[in-house]
């Protein structure tokens, strides 16, 4: 088996991985190599992921997003599970996470490798508490053996919480909302009522080689992560986030990619300390964020409190940031919620970006903004981040063929509308009508792939037009320009 990412870039070689992050990101070779080299990068490449289209979580390259799919024990088939992923990167999910935790465990996740072009993560203390029965009985080789069995199915990274520490559970005594992420408390019931410490801790080195084997990417879970604005930035969060530290290091020295997992809930601004701080105590090896949410009170519109929380955390250095639905702390999200998590954290990367000053982020605000001015709609529609809605909420009130070139919409309507009036006013001034004096080209843009439209490109050539599961063969619904 060939070596990991990080250990062949350590010995000088640009890879056909690094190759096609350097394309998509529009940046040289060689810095890619050294990014991930030196471990202030990752691409999540499982050696038998086949359909995959290799990219890059790191805080040098464009903001990356994460979406969860998997089922429940309420709700689960292999094509609804299909059709979950399909809606994720047709939406822009550069990688997933297969949070399965229903039936059909690893039908469910051969299929979404299989059928993915971006990397799959998974949990895999899920589906070690599910076979155990109960958290009390999980054993270290039940353990070893699932996540040894999700690494050869082609998992490309795993959440492990080998951070939380026998020592750490009683920090949390004192805690407003205690223990939120479900493999924390998973792990602190085991310790609980084993009396030894986190076996995902004691067994870090076993993890480590199963991982170098099959190219792995550690994503150090955050199991002790606030849940509330009044447990952020606590004494336990930032004791677990000192062992993510030293277990960064034990799996660099192992030859494995690692990234770091990230609260929750924090105040707006403690975010940057938050992120300055993971970046100072983990060496640099890419944040990765789950929201965070910036108030605790708007569920139903969690999306929007995470996003601006992501927004801020891409800002200061996050490298990745794992998307919220508005059905957040109510309910296990559907298509549309999936679809508006994606297009609030599609957004939250993209503003990341922009403020950032990443190479050519902006162009594609720019070249939108023309098509505003020149009243292009149809360009309009084509340029947004979400085309189909764009266009289904103009076409509401001005349906007609003849609105696509109309010089107002419903919105101020023809006779206050701003920007004909700014235009009529200036072919006075001119004596002539010049709209836009230079248009951004964007097939000349030097931004990375994920800050140019259409949203979702990936290179899907690997991925099977069917798949068989148990001798059934099944077609994935898709969408129309996948
Ligand atoms: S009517 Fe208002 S919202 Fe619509 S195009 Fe004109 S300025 Fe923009």
């Amino acid at each position: 088996m060939s070596a990991t990412q990080i250990q062949r870039a350590r010995d000088g070689e640009i890879t056909a991985e690094m190759e096609r992050v350097a394309e998509r990101e529009n940046r040289n070779r060689e810095f890619v190599r050294e990014q991930v080299a030196a471990g202030q990068a990752v691409i999540p490449a499982n050696h038998g992921h086949e359909s995959l289209d290799p990219m890059i979580i790191g805080r040098a390259f464009s903001t990356k997003v994460n979406a969860n799919i998997g089922n429940s024990e309420e709700t689960s088939d292999i094509e609804g599970e299909l059709e979950k992923l399909h809606t994720a990167v047709h939406y822009g999910a550069d990688t997933v996470m297969d949070l399965s935790t229903g039936s059909d465990l690893d039908a469910i996740r051969e299929a979404n490798v299989e059928h993915s072009p971006v990397p799959v993560g998974t949990v895999p203390i899920y589906e070690v508490v599910k076979r155990a029965g109960s958290a009390a009985d999980i054993t270290h080789e039940l353990l070893l053996d699932v996540i040894e069995k999700q690494a050869e199915q082609g998992v490309d990274y795993m959440t492990i919480h080998a951070g939380v520490r026998m020592e750490h559970l009683p920090l949390t005594d004192s805690r407003k909302t205690g223990i939120v992420s479900r493999g924390g408390s998973i792990l602190a019931q085991w310790i609980e009522e084993n009396g030894m410490e986190n076996p995902l801790y004691t067994k870090f080195e076993e993890i480590c080689e199963i991982f170098a084997e099959h190219d792995v990417t550690f994503s150090l879970g955050d199991g002790l992560r606030p849940g509330s604005l009044a447990d952020a930035s606590d004494e336990a969060q930032f004791a677990e986030l000192e062992t993510l530290g030293e277990l960064t290091r034990t799996a660099w020295d192992h030859g494995v990619q690692v990234m770091v997992e990230g609260p929750g809930h924090v105040p707006m601004d403690e975010i940057r300390d938050n992120v300055e701080k993971q970046q100072e105590v983990c060496d640099g090896a890419p944040f990765y964020v789950l929201g965070p949410l910036v108030t605790d009170v708007a569920p139903g519109y969690d999306h929007i409190t995470s996003a601006i929380g992501a927004t801020e955390a891409g800002r200061a250095g996050a490298a990745m940031l794992c998307y919220v639905t508005p059905k957040e702390h109510l309910g296990l999200p559907e298509q549309e919620d999936v679809r508006d998590g994606l297009a609030a954290y599609r957004i939250a990367a993209h503003a990341a970006d922009v403020a950032n000053d990443l190479p050519g982020a902006r162009d594609w605000d720019d070249a939108l903004s023309e098509a505003r001015y020149a009243f292009d709609w149809t360009e309009q529609f084509d340029l947004a981040l979400d085309p189909e809605r764009a266009k289904s909420f103009h076409d509401q009130t001005l349906p007609g063929d003849n609105y696509k070139e109309a010089r107002f919409c419903s919105m101020c309507g023809v006779d206050f509308c701003s920007m004909r009036i700014d235009q009529d006013a200036r072919d006075v001034a001119d004596g002539e009508m010049d709209v836009i004096d230079e248009e951004t080209d964007l097939t000349n843009s030097s931004a990375a792939e994920v800050n140019l439209p259409p949203v979702g490109t990936h290179d899907t050539s690997g991925v099977p037009e069917t798949i068989e599961i148990d001798g059934v063969t099944f077609t994935p619904e898709r969408h129309a320009d996948d």
